[in-house]
């Protein structure tokens, strides 16, 4: 019987003026980029928490303390490399993967496949297996007053 397990994921960073934005594993071209001790990938972090929360395994500052001298600057696709390297310890495989990012600016439809070609293969799966959707929240809260952006990751895991 195939066994499957569900994970949510959440995060937010910061924004602030002439940082690099990396989101979805890509660099975006943008004005402002993540406050953060790696390189603030937020949709890359909220999909670790989804995985590490289908298997119960904490979250991503148990597994990667942001106070640790090797994490800082950190690509976060390592991160996410070394959450599916537990996936695949337990005998679970990716099914698929949703994530909405929440943020004003910049517009990310253009940008939006190339997030999901560079993270199905650290996902194990092919990109049809890995949606990324955008909203603006219509310049309400912080994310709609530009001050940072937030992500939701659902991931669904399964073993035959
Ligand atoms: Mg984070």
């Amino acid at each position: 019987m195939r066994q499957i397990r569900i994970g949510n994921g959440y995060d937010v960073h910061a924004l602030r003026e002439e940082l690099p934005m990396w989101l979805g594993g890509i660099r975006i071209e943008h004005n402002k980029g993540f406050v953060a001790h790696s390189d603030g990938d937020v949709l890359v972090h909220a999909l670790c928490d989804a995985l590490l929360g289908a298997l119960s395994l904490g979250d991503i500052g148990l597994h990667f303390p942001d106070n640790a001298q090797e994490f800082k600057g950190i690509d976060s696709k390592i991160l996410l490399r070394k959450c599916m390297e537990l996936v695949g310890e337990r005998g679970y495989r990716l099914g698929n993967a949703d994530c909405t990012i929440l943020a004003q600016a910049p517009k990310l439809r253009p940008y939006i496949d190339r997030m999901r070609e560079t993270l199905a293969p650290l996902l194990g799966v092919t990109i049809d297996d890995v949606s990324v959707k955008a909203t603006t929240t219509e310049r309400l809260g912080f994310t709609g007053r530009e001050e940072g952006v937030a992500v939701y990751a659902t991931v669904l895991l399964y073993r035959e």
